[in-house]
């Protein structure tokens, strides 16, 4: 009979979860910001990378001298 399994899944359930602190700025991102993530910031932004900062200013990477 499986009267172990409630046991089972408590033992996975036991993963820390980690402390959400901020929201990318950058509104197609959104993601969480954990507690002790490496980010990128700008004036009062938090950005989960630099990527969204890049694009949350408008910057594209092109090729020069094809603009
Ligand atoms: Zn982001």
């Amino acid at each position: 009979m499986p009267a172990n399994l409630d046991r089972f899944f408590q033992g996975l359930s036991d993963s820390q979860e980690e402390k959400v602190v901020a929201h990318c700025e950058y509104k197609r991102c959104g993601s969480e910001i954990y507690d002790g993530q490496l980010v990128t910031t700008l004036d009062q932004s938090i950005f989960c990378n630099d990527r969204c900062l890049f694009n949350h200013l408008g910057a594209v990477t092109i090729t020069a001298g094809e603009y």
